[in-house]
């Protein structure tokens, strides 16, 4: 028996729920094959029953992998997945999730996403792309998600981080776009997905990241909706989307990408956190889940693996995450993608903002 099935064997069901007991290590070589099983298994029925997004799905996994340290493209076979993204392309210039789906403009930003990991943004229509993005902007600056109107702040971040990777910024107007998602900030200086909608993380995440693209960040209530984010944090160690709601490891990535944009991530207690998302491993298979206990799945495998990384506990020399664009530095680097942040030293105001708050107690404001 492995270290890693003997610290699985010991950790009964129960104690995963434990915030005091120790997490089990973290077992990257597991993960690895589970992405690759998860890539190759066609004839499974989770396959087909996600096709809508497989291009999402590619991208998680792509990353999670280049996170990892391994030879993505190799591995999960770059050359048929760069044909998969391809094929996504419509004649309008937007993708769908799949060969033949509608466009939209989730999966426009994913199989952009995919090509740029895999260097081949070149191999699909640029220029139609570009314009079906910039033709889903409404007068307000909001964006639809598609040809048939929604519109939500999620297709804001969307729009504009798909036009950063394709070199397009300027098609849109980003002015108009950061002030929609402003009119979205709501008193406790969260975001919702409209004007006057309740804060929810994985919104916040969309806002902000839209204000960083669009280099708005003076818009955002800094102090207040850092303590807002922090106070995600449960007794397991684990982020929650709202108040009230239980922790679930995807916002490990929606709540401390957006932190480390702001230049406040140490209000979050990292080792928790850690240990919060080590207990939602399955050992014996591989993957992430949301839970202690859960059934893993690719989504929640990459934000796992993305909120390690940003935690800075990912073993070896590996590349870190973007908190902005959610894809590895080295690609961000390489495509010469530019975002506004704040630097962690700039953070002092804020700290000293909560600890008037808490009365000089202490600084963190971790939530226990
Ligand atoms: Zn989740």
């Amino acid at each position: 028996m492995s270290a890693v099935d003997e610290a699985a064997a010991a950790l009964a069901y129960a104690t995963l729920n434990d915030p005091t007991q120790p997490p089990p290590p973290f077992a990257p070589e597991r993960h690895a094959a589970y992405l690759k099983r998860v890539a190759a298994d066609a004839g499974a029925l989770e396959y087909a029953l996600t096709e809508y997004m497989r291009v999402s799905g590619v991208y998680w996994g792509l990353t999670a992998m280049r996170l990892l340290g391994r030879d993505a493209a190799a591995e999960l076979g770059g050359p048929a997945l760069v044909e998969l993204a391809r094929g996504c392309q419509n004649a309008d210039g937007g993708f769908g999730g799949a060969r033949g789906h509608d466009s939209h403009v989730l999966y426009t930003l994913s199989a952009l996403q995919v090509l740029a990991l895999l260097g081949a943004l070149d191999r699909c229509d640029r220029a139609a792309a570009a314009a079906y993005v910039a033709a889903l902007q409404q007068p307000d600056g909001s964006f639809c998600g598609d040809r048939w109107g929604e519109v939500d702040t999620r297709f804001s971040y969307c729009a504009l981080a798909a036009l950063a990777l394709l070199g397009r910024l300027g098609d849109a107007d980003v002015g108009r776009a950061a002030a929609f998602v402003d009119a979205c900030r709501n008193f406790d200086g969260g975001y919702g997905c409209a004007p006057g909608a309740e804060s929810h993380a994985g919104q916040v995440f969309c806002c902000v990241g839209a204000l960083a693209i669009a280099r708005r960040l003076d818009l955002v209530d800094r102090p207040l909706l850092c303590w807002w984010l922090a106070e995600r944090q449960c007794d397991s160690g684990g982020l929650n989307g709202r108040p009230e709601k239980q922790a679930d490891v995807c916002y490990s990535w929606w709540i401390l990408s957006v932190l480390r944009m702001l230049g406040a991530d140490h209000w979050i207690d990292g080792a928790r956190l850690r240990s919060f998302i080590l207990k939602c491993q399955d050992l014996p298979d591989g993957g992430i889940a949301d839970r202690p206990g859960n059934c893993p799945d690719v989504f929640h495998t990459f934000f796992g693996v993305g909120g390690l990384s940003l935690l800075g506990a990912l073993p070896g020399d590996r590349p870190g995450i973007d908190a902005v664009f959610a894809l590895p530095e080295d690609v961000v680097e390489s495509l010469g993608l530019e975002a506004q942040t704040v630097p962690r030293n700039d953070a002092s105001l804020l700290d000293a903002w909560a600890a008037e708050r808490r009365g000089g107690e202490r600084a963190e404001p971790y939530c226990v």
